[in-house]
C-alpha cells in the first residue's frame, strides 16, 4: 500500500497506524495463498473461455424474446454452455429462479414422489430450506413433508460424512435421493472440498447405485477447478446473485446435472410437458453470458478477501473458520465474535464501506424463511447479491458473522479493514 493511499485511509476513514500495519501484516502472509487461487483462476478463465467458443457463442443469442419465448436461441446456449462448463449432461439457467432456494427447490421437488425419503448427509441444511422441506418447526402448505415425503438427517463428523450412519440409513428403501451441501452456510463447520464430495459420492453409489445425488453448490462455483457434477453428483443447483452470475446476471439461479433429472426439475419450475422450453428472457441473457464468462475471475477476487479477512482478524485476535491457511471451497468467511455487540458493529462497519447505500445503518430484523432475526449488510448494485461484498449474521449464539463476496480485492480489503476500525475503536 502506497503513503498516499494510507494518509487517504487515515484522513478519510479514520484508519489507525497501527490497524494499517495489521493490514500489511495480513496481506503479506497470505501470498502464498494468493499465488495458489490466481492460478485456480486462471485455468477456470481457459475452462470457461473454451466451452465458449464450443458452444459458438455469438451476438446473436444476446436478443430479447417476448411471450411464450419459444426458440430462444440465448436461454438454450446458456443451458448448453453451464452444462459443458459443469461436466453435465444437461442444464438448467434461467432469470425465473427467483433465488437459490427457489431453483433447489425445483430439483427437489421435481424428483422426489410422495413415500420418498430424502437423506441429507451434511447436517441441518441452509436455513431458507427448513421450510420447503417442513423441518424447524414450520411446515407451509405444499413443503416436502405436506406432500409425503420424509426427510432424514446425518450430522457431519468432526473429520467429514459419518459413513457408518450413512451406510446404515441407505438400508432403507425409501431413500431416494441424498443431498449433500458444499459450502457451511450459517454454521461453524468446515466446507466440503471437491475431494471430500468425490470420496462420499462415491461411497453412497458403491451402496446403492440407484441414488440421486444432489449437491448444494452455492457458494462453491469455480472456487476449485472441478464441480461436483464432475464428481459423481448427479445433480446440483446454486444461484445466479452468486459466484456463476459473477457480479453481472441481475438474478436467477441454475440446475446442472443428468438429463432426466434436469428434465424433471424443469417440469416443476414451469409445467410437466413444457419445462425449460419455453420461458421468454427479457433481454438479459446477455448480462447472464457475461456474467459467467467473468465468474471464474470475481470468484477469486470473492476468495482472496475472504482469506484476507481471515489473515487480518486472525492477526487481531479473533476465532475464524476457515484458517487463512486451510485450502477453500467456497468464498465463505465465518468469524466468531463471541458477543452480539461486536458482531453487530462489524456487519454495520461492512455496510458503511460500500459503494451503495453506504450511508444506511443496518439492523438485526426478521427475513422471511429464516427462524432468527438476520443483520445484514449488502451495500450492493444487486439486491442481496453476496458475491458483492456482503455479511450476514442471525442473532443467536456464538454471534458469528459470515462474511463473503468482494467484486474487486482492492474493495473488499477497504471494506474489511473500516469494519474491524469499527470494533476495535469502540472497545
Ligand atoms: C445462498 C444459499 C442458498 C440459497 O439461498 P438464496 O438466498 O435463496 O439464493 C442455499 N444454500 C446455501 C448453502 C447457500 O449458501
Amino acid at each position: 500500500m502506497t503513503d498516499q493511499t494510507r494518509r487517504f485511509l487515515q484522513e478519510k476513514y479514520q484508519v489507525s497506524e497501527a490497524l494499517l500495519r495489521l493490514h500489511d501484516q495480513a496481506l503479506a502472509d497470505i501470498q502464498g495463498e494468493i499465488a495458489y487461487y490466481d492460478e485456480v483462476r486462471e485455468y477456470n478463465q481457459l475452462k470457461v473461455l473454451h466451452a465458449f467458443q464450443e458452444e459458438r457463442i455469438s451476438e446473436s443469442m444476446f436478443g430479447l424474446t417476448t411471450g411464450y419465448g419459444y426458440g430462444d436461441l440465448g436461454r438454450e446456449k446458456l443451458d448448453a454452455l453451464y452444462a459443458r462448463v459443469f461436466g453435465a449432461n444437461a442444464a438448467l439457467v434461467r432469470p425465473h429462479f427467483v433465488n437459490g432456494t427457489h431453483a433447489i427447490s425445483c430439483a427437489l421437488f421435481g424428483n422426489l414422489r410422495p413415500g420418498d425419503t430424502l437423506l441429507t448427509v451434511t447436517g441441518r441444511p441452509y436455513d431458507t430450506l427448513h421450510q420447503v422441506i417442513g423441518i424447524g418447526g414450520k411446515n407451509p402448505a405444499g413443503s416436502l413433508k405436506d406432500l409425503g415425503i420424509f426427510y432424514q438427517e446425518i450430522d457431519l463428523l468432526a473429520g467429514g460424512l459419518d459413513f457408518s450412519a450413512i451406510a446404515t440409513a441407505l438400508e432403507d428403501p425409501s431413500i431416494k435421493m441424498v443431498h449433500l451441501q458444499r459450502s457451511t452456510g450459517y454454521s461453524w463447520r468446515p466446507s466440503l472440498s471437491i475431494a471430500t464430495l468425490r470420496e462420499g459420492i462415491a461411497y453412497i453409489k458403491s451402496l446403492r447405485s440407484d441414488i440421486i445425488v444432489f449437491v448444494d453448490n452455492c457458494y462453491g462455483e469455480f472456487v476449485e477447478t472441478l464441480e461436483p457434477t464432475q464428481v459423481g453428483a448427479d445433480l446440483m443447483a446454486g444461484s445466479l446473485i452468486k459466484n456463476p452470475g459473477g457480479s453481472i446476471a441481475p438474478t436467477g439461479g441454475y440446475i446442472a446435472g443428468r438429463e432426466d433429472l434436469v428434465e424433471h426439475a424443469a417440469y416443476r419450475l414451469t409445467v410437466p410437458g413444457i419445462g425449460g422450453e419455453c420461458g421468454s428472457t427479457f433481454g438479459v441473457t446477455r448480462l447472464m453470458f457475461q456474467g459467467f464468462f467473468l465468474s471464474p475471475l470475481i470468484t477469486m477476487e470473492a476468495v482472496k478477501s475472504a482469506v484476507f479477512a481471515a489473515r487480518l482478524m486472525e492477526c487481531a485476535g479473533f476465532c475464524v473458520k476457515p484458517s487463512s491457511k486451510e485450502k477453500r471451497t467456497d468464498i465463505i468467511q465465518a468469524i466468531r465474535f463471541g458477543e452480539k455487540e461486536p458482531l453487530i458493529r462489524f456487519v454495520k462497519g461492512i455496510q458503511y464501506g460500500a459503494p451503495v447505500d453506504s450511508f444506511v445503518s443496518c439492523e438485526p430484523w426478521a427475513m422471511p424463511g429464516y427462524e432468527d432475526p438476520v443483520i445484514m449488510a449488502s451495500g450492493a448494485f444487486i439486491q442481496g447479491s453476496s458475491i458483492e461484498l456482503s455479511c450476514d449474521a442471525p442473532i443467536r449464539e456464538p454471534y458469528i458473522a459470515y462474511l463473503q463476496g468482494g467484486i474487486t480485492f482492492d474493495h473488499a480489503r477497504m471494506g474489511i479493514l473500516t469494519a474491524l476500525a469499527q470494533v476495535l475503536e469502540k472497545q
